[in-house]
C-alpha cells in the first residue's frame, strides 16, 4: 500500500476550501483556540455523533442524558477540578512564549528520539512520568537545559499551575458567591445524574449512561487545528459496575471503542493504544487510543476505570446518598466506573486525516492527473450522492431533478450541473461522496442511471426505480 504524505496545512486549507471549517469570528481576526463548523463540517460532525449514538445507546443497558453545561460550582470541588484541573505554565523570558511545560519536555523528549538519543530522552520520560508539583517539571528543564523552541534560551520563569475552567458569573450580580464555570467534561453531568437515571429507566447494574455535548477548557497552547481547543464536543459514556468487575468492564470497553473506530474506517496502522504510565489520582487502569495525525500521534479517546471516586464525593459534599441497592444478593455499594471518554472534533480531524488521499488518475484528455480524495466511511460521508445530468435537454434534467427530488427525502444529496463531467466527479471525491449518479440518453430508452463508486470510480447502470434501496443499503 503506498502512503501518502501530507500535511496538517493540506488538511486546514481543504476543510476551509470546502467548508467544513472556518475559524471562529474570522472577520475580526480569529478567536484562538474556536472554530466553527461549515456547511459540510455540520454534517460530518452530526454523522460522527450519531454514529456514536447508535453504538453506545442502542443497547438495553446503556441510556441517553443531555445535562447543562453550567453546573452547581459544588460539583466541582467534590470532582477534585477546582483544586486539580491545572496545567504547568512556563514562559519563556526572552521570546514571552509561554508553554505546558510537560508538553515542553514532551516536545523535548520526541526531539532527541529522532536524533537517536535513546538514553537520554528515556532517561527524560522517567523523570516527567514522576512529576507532580510544578517544581518538578521546572527542575527537569532546568537540568536538561531544554531550550525555548522560538528564542533558543532557556531563560525561563519558574513553572506555575495554571486552572483550565472558564469561569463566568450566574445571575446579575458579579462576587464570588455567583460564580460557576463553563464545564470542562461532560462527565460530571453524568454522575450527579446517577440516581435520576437508575431510578426512571429501571436499570440495574452493570448499566451506564451515554451524553454528547461541549466542553471548554482554558488551554494554555491551542495548536494542531482542532486538537487542542478551547471550545470542543465530548462523546462520553460512564458504565456503572460492581466494585470488583472493574477490570473485566474495562477490557470490554477497550475493545468495543477500537472496534468502532476500526468498522467506520480508521486504518489500523494509524491507531495505537497509550497504556497510562502515570494515573490520575482517582483511576485504577486507564488508556488511550491514539491516532497518527501529521504532526504525530495524539489521543483521541481515553477508557478510564474511575473507581468509585466521582459517586463517593459527591455523596460526600452534596449530602445525597449514591448507593446503588441489589435487592436480589441483598448489597448495598457504590458502583465503580469504567468511562469511556472521547472528543467528537479530534475524531472529527482524525476521520479527515484517515480518510485524505491524493492518486494520479486519467482525466478526460487522456493525460494523468491529480486526484484529491476524501475516503470516508459511507456512513460518515457529509453528501451520500450527487446527481448529475449529463446533457441539458430532452428531458433529461427534469427526470435528473426528479431522482434528486426523491433521495433528498431520505439522505443529503447534491446536485451539479456546471463544467464537464470529469470536474464534477472531483469535486465530490475532494468532499467523499461515495456515489455520483449520472442521466443519459441511454435514460431515457431504458429508464437506468449510472452509479459511479468514489473509490473504484467503477460504474455500473442500475433502474432508476431501484436507486434508493440500492444507495439506503449502503449507508446502513
Ligand atoms: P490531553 O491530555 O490531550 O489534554 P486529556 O487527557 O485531558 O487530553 P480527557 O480529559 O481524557 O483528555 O478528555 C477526553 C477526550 O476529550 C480526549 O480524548 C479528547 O478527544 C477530547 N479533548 C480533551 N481536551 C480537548 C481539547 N482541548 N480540544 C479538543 N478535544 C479535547
Amino acid at each position: 500500500m503506498v502512503r501518502i504524505m501530507f500535511s496538517l496545512d493540506t488538511i486546514t486549507s481543504l476543510a476551509k476550501r470546502r467548508g467544513f471549517v472556518f475559524q471562529s469570528s474570522e472577520i475580526y481576526g480569529g478567536l484562538n483556540g474556536c472554530w466553527d463548523y461549515g456547511p459540510l463540517g455540520v454534517e460530518l460532525l452530526a454523522n460522527i455523533k450519531n454514529a456514536w449514538w447508535k453504538e453506545m445507546t442502542f443497547r438495553d443497558n446503556i441510556e441517553g442524558l443531555d445535562a447543562a453545561i453550567l453546573m452547581h460550582p459544588r460539583t466541582w470541588d467534590a470532582s477534585g477540578h477546582t483544586s486539580q484541573f491545572s496545567d504547568p505554565m512556563i514562559d519563556n523570558k526572552t521570546s514571552k512564549s509561554r508553554y505546558r511545560a510537560d508538553n515542553l519536555i514532551e516536545d523535548f523528549i520526541e526531539k532527541m528520539r529522532k536524533k537517536n538519543k535513546t538514553e537520554l530522552a528515556n532517561e527524560i520520560e522517567t523523570a516527567l512520568n514522576q512529576a507532580k508539583e510544578p517544581n518538578d517539571f521546572y527542575d527537569i528543564i532546568i537540568k536538561y537545559q531544554i531550550p525555548d523552541p522560538v528564542s533558543g534560551t532557556t531563560d525561563w520563569t519558574p513553572v506555575r499551575n495554571f486552572n483550565l475552567m472558564f469561569k463566568t458569573f450566574i445571575g446579575p450580580v458579579e462576587d464570588d458567591s455567583a460564580i460557576v464555570y463553563l464545564r470542562p467534561e461532560t462527565a460530571q453531568g453524568i454522575f450527579v445524574n446517577f440516581k435520576n437515571v437508575l431510578d426512571t429507566a429501571r436499570q440495574k447494574i452493570p448499566f451506564g449512561i451515554a451524553q454528547i455535548g461541549k466542553a471548554f477548557r482554558n488551554e494554555i497552547n491551542t495548536k494542531n487545528f482542532l486538537f487542542r481547543t478551547r471550545e470542543f464536543e465530548q462523546m462520553e459514556m460512564q458504565f456503572f459496575v460492581k466494585p470488583g468487575s472493574e477490570k473485566e468492564w474495562f477490557d470490554y470497553w477497550k475493545e468495543q471503542r477500537w472496534n468502532w473506530y476500526n468498522r467506520l474506517g480508521m486504518k489500523q496502522e494509524k491507531l495505537r493504544w497509550k497504556v497510562h504510565e502515570k494515573l490520575a489520582h482517582y483511576a485504577n487502569y486507564a488508556v488511550d487510543i491514539e491516532f497518527e495525525f501529521p504532526f504525530g500521534f495524539g489521543e483521541i479517546e481515553g477508557i478510564h476505570s474511575r473507581t468509585d471516586f466521582d459517586l463517593r464525593n459527591h455523596q460526600e459534599f452534596s449530602g445525597k446518598k449514591m448507593e446503588y441497592v441489589d435487592s436480589v444478593n441483598n448489597e448495598r455499594y457504590i458502583p465503580y466506573v469504567i468511562e469511556t471518554s472521547g472528543g467528537v472534533s479530534r475524531s472529527f480531524m482524525a476521520f479527515l486525516c484517515n480518510a485524505y488521499d491524493e492518486e494520479e488518475v486519467a482525466s478526460d484528455n487522456g493525460k494523468s492527473e491529480k486526484r484529491t480524495v476524501l475516503r470516508f466511511a459511507n456512513v460518515l460521508a457529509p453528501i451520500k450522492a450527487a446527481i448529475l445530468p449529463l446533457v441539458n435537454k430532452d428531458g433529461m434534467p427534469e427526470i435528473a431533478e426528479t431522482i434528486y427530488r426523491d433521495l433528498q427525502k431520505s439522505f443529503k444529496v447534491q446536485y451539479d450541473t456546471s463544467g464537464a463531467i470529469g470536474r464534477r466527479y472531483r469535486r465530490q471525491d475532494e468532499i467523499g461522496t461515495p456515489f455520483c449518479i449520472t442521466i443519459d440518453g441511454q435514460t431515457l430508452e431504458d429508464n437506468t442511471v449510472t452509479v459511479r463508486e468514489r473509490d473504484s470510480m467503477q460504474q455500473i447502470r442500475i433502474n432508476a426505480d431501484n436507486l434508493k434501496n440500492y444507495l439506503l443499503e449502503k449507508f446502513i
